[in-house]
C-alpha cells in the first residue's frame, strides 16, 4: 500500500533552504575577497604610482640640475674674457664637449645684448637671425633679477623641431644686461624615455611648467607640446594645497577612471604627473573575477547536484519508513481481524446448525418465523466476518488464470449500474496488460467496492475513469512490497472530493468510515486484503477537491496476454 506523506515536503523545503544559505554564503565570501583584492589593487596601484613619480622628479632634477651647471660655466667663462670675438673657436669646441654630455640638450648658445648669437655650439650652420623678439630674451632683458628661465616650447626657427630654452642672464662688468647663455633642450628625449617605461595606451606621464603649460607627454601626441593645462583639476584644486599628491579623478575626455599623481620639482619651476587607467590596473583583478565566478558556478552546481541527490535519497528513505510503519500497522490490524473473525465464524456455524437442527423440529409458526429471523440475522453475521476474513487475508481464495479486461468487460453493465446515471464511466483497457492469477469473485467485488467509493465521492456527478495496463518493472519497484516483473494494473479515478492526509491514512483500516452509520468501513479494506493476499499491493493517490487515483496492481504471468 502506498499514500504519499505530506510531511515530506517540509524537510525538503529545509534542505533547499539549507542549501541556498549555502551558496549564498560562498557568493558573499567570493564577492568580499574580490572586493578586498579590488582596494588592495588599487593601494597597490596608488603606491607604485606616487613612486613612479617620485622617480621622474627626481630624473628631471638632476636633468635640469645639470643643465644650469653648464649654463653657470658658460657664463663664468664669457665673463672671464669680456673682450671675446663672436665664434671663438676654443669656447665653441669648449660648449660642444659640454653638449656631448647632456644627451637631451640638442643646442647650447650665447645671445648677445643686441639679440644675435656670439657663439653656438651649432655654428656656422645657425642662421644669421636676431633672436630680441623671443619670450626668454625678453625676460631676461627686462628682469636683472631673474636667475633661471625656463622658457615655453617652441619650434627651433632652424630645424622645425620642439625645444624648451633654459637661459640664464649675462651680467657686464658694470651689471648692465649682457646677453644670455641658452640651452635647447629637447622634449623628444623624455618623450622616449617616458616610452622605455612601458605604460599602457591609456596612461600617461606629463612635464608640465609650474603654470600648466605642457613640456612634454607620454606616449606621445601630437599637439600636446605647449598646450595650456593650468585649468586641469592638478594645477586648479591640487597644486594650491599640497606640493605633491596622489588622488583618483574620472577624465572628463575619456570617462577613464584613473590614478594621478604629481610632484612640483623643489628648485626649478616644473611639475611632473603621473595617470594610471584603472582599467589597465585592475585587468588582473579581473580576470580573478572571471576565475572565483568560474569556481563558485562550479560550486554551486556542486551543492545543487549533492542537495538533489540528498533530496533523492532521503525522500525515498522516508517513503520507505512510512510506508513500513503503515503496513506495519494493517498487518496488526489483520492478524487482530482475522483472529476475532476466524472465532466468530466458528461460532456462527455453530449457531447455524443448532437453528438448522431447531428448524426441522418446529411446527409452531411463531417459532419458526422466530428461527427465520435468527437464520438471516446468522448469515449477515457470517458475511461479515466473510469481510473482515477478506481484510485478514484469510479467506479462500478461488484462483484462476484471468484477462482483466475480459473480466472488466464482463462486469460493465454492473459497474455502470452501481455508478448511477449522474456519473459518467469512461473505461480504457490496454493492450499489453499481461494475464494473472486472481479470484473471479473477489475481483469482482472489489471493482465495485471501488465504484461506489468513487460515486459516494461525487455526490452531483463526475467521471469514474477504469483503465488497465501493464506496469513495467521500474514502476513497480517504487512500491516497495513489490517484486519487480511486469504486472497487471487496475485504476479507478474519480473526480470526486478526494480525501484529507488524516482520512488517507485511515482508508484501508476495516470499519474506518467517514459515511456515518451508511457507510461500514470495510470496502477499501476488502480490496486491500484480496490484492495482497493475490501477491499485489494498493496505491492511493488523493487531493481534496480534486479527486482519487486507486492504483491495484497483480502480479502478472510471464506470458503476455490470453486467459486459460
Ligand atoms: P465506506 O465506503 O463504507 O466508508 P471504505 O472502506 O470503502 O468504507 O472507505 C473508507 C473511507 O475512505 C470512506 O469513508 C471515505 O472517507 C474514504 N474513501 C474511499 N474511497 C474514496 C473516494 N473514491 N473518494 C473519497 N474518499 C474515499
Ligand atoms: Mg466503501
Amino acid at each position: 500500500m502506498t499514500v504519499p506523506d505530506p510531511g515530506r515536503t517540509s524537510s525538503i523545503y529545509w534542505i533547499g533552504a539549507a542549501a541556498t544559505a549555502a551558496m549564498l554564503v560562498i557568493v558573499a565570501a567570493a564577492g568580499a575577497w574580490l572586493w578586498a583584492a579590488r582596494v588592495r589593487t588599487i593601494e597597490a596601484g596608488e603606491r607604485s604610482v606616487s613612486a613612479l613619480v617620485r622617480v621622474l622628479e627626481e630624473q628631471t632634477a638632476r636633468s635640469f640640475e645639470a643643465v644650469d651647471l653648464t649654463l653657470l660655466g658658460m657664463i663664468d667663462a664669457m665673463s672671464l674674457n669680456p673682450s671675446l670675438p663672436a665664434h671663438d673657436a676654443r669656447v665653441e669646441e669648449s660648449m660642444r664637449q659640454r653638449l656631448r654630455l647632456l644627451p637631451y640638450v640638442r643646442a647650447l648658445y650665447v645671445i648677445g645684448p643686441d639679440g644675435f648669437i656670439t657663439q653656438d655650439t651649432d655654428h656656422p650652420k645657425t642662421p644669421q637671425v636676431s633672436l630680441a623678439d623671443r619670450d626668454y630674451f625678453q625676460a631676461h632683458a627686462k628682469d636683472p633679477s631673474l636667475s633661471l628661465h625656463i622658457g615655453e616650447p617652441l619650434i627651433s626657427r632652424s630645424l622645425g623641431t620642439w625645444f624648451v630654452s633654459v637661459s640664464r642672464r649675462l651680467d657686464g662688468p658694470d651689471g648692465r644686461f649682457d646677453g644670455i647663455a641658452v640651452a635647447a633642450v629637447e622634449p623628444r628625449y623624455f618623450e622616449r624615455f617616458y616610452r622605455d617605461l612601458h605604460l599602457g595606451e591609456r596612461d600617461s606621464i606629463g612635464l608640465f611648467r609650474r603654470d600648466g603649460i605642457v613640456m612634454v607627454r607620454g606616449p606621445h601626441r601630437d599637439g600636446a607640446i605647449g598646450t595650456d593645462w593650468s585649468e586641469n583639476e592638478v594645477f586648479r584644486v591640487h597644486l594650491p594645497t599640497a606640493p605633491s599628491g596622489t588622488y583618483r579623478s574620472i577624465s572628463l575626455l575619456d570617462r577613464e577612471d584613473r590614478i594621478f599623481s604629481y610632484r612640483s620639482l623643489e628648485t626649478y619651476p616644473l611639475v611632473v604627473a603621473v595617470g594610471l587607467a584603472e582599467a589597465d590596473l585592475l585587468a588582473g583583478w579581473w580576470r580573478s573575477v572571471a576565475v572565483t565566478g568560474a569556481v563558485v558556478s562550479a560550486l554551486a552546481l556542486l551543492i545543487l547536484a549533492l542537495t538533489s541527490l540528498w533530496v533523492k535519497r532521503r525522500s525515498e528513505m522516508e517513503r520507505a519508513v512510512h510506508h513500513r510503519i503503515q503496513a506495519q500497522k494493517l498487518e496488526a490490524l489483520g492478524r487482530m481481524t482475522g483472529g476475532v473473525a476466524h472465532d466468530f465464524n466458528n461460532l456462527m456455524a455453530v449457531v447455524a446448525s443448532g437453528l438448522r437442527l431447531i428448524r426441522g423440529r418446529i411446527d409452531n409458526e411463531e417459532v419458526r418465523r422466530i428461527a427465520d429471523t435468527a437464520s438471516a440475522a446468522v448469515e449477515r453475521g457470517t458475511r461479515l466476518t466473510q469481510q473482515m476474513l477478506a481484510f485478514a487475508r484469510q479467506q479462500e481464495l478461488t484462483v484462476v488464470r484471468a484477462d482483466l479486461n475480459e473480466q472488466i468487460a464482463g462486469m460493465e453493465d454492473l459497474l455502470r449500474n452501481a455508478a448511477g446515471s449522474a456519473v459518467d464511466m469512461v473505461i480504457d483497457v490496454g493492450s499489453d496488460v499481461p494475464s494473472c492469477l486472481t479470484d473471479q469473485t473477489q475481483f469482482d467485488t472489489a471493482l465495485l467496492n471501488l465504484i461506489v467509493n468513487a460515486r459516494d465521492a461525487m455526490p452531483s456527478g463526475g467521471t469514474i475513469r477504469i483503465a488497465t495496463w501493464r506496469c513495467a518493472n521500474d514502476d513497480a519497484r517504487r512500491m516497495p512490497n513489490l517484486k519487480p516483473g511486469p504486472y497487471a494494473c487496475v485504476t479507478v479515478a474519480d473526480t470526486g472530493q478526494g480525501m484529507n492526509p488524516d482520512v488517507l491514512k485511515r482508508a484501508l483500516e476495516p470499519f474506518f468510515t467517514t459515511k456515518g452509520s451508511k457507510g461500514t468501513g470495510l470496502g477499501l479494506s476488502q480490496v486491500y486484503g484480496f490484492v495482497r493476499q493475490s501477491g499485489g499491493d494498493v496505491r492511493i493517490a488523493s487531493e481534496v477537491g480534486v479527486g482519487t487515483t486507486i492504483d491495484l496492481f497483480f502480479p502478472g504471468l510471464e506470458s503476455r496476454g490470453g486467459s486459460s
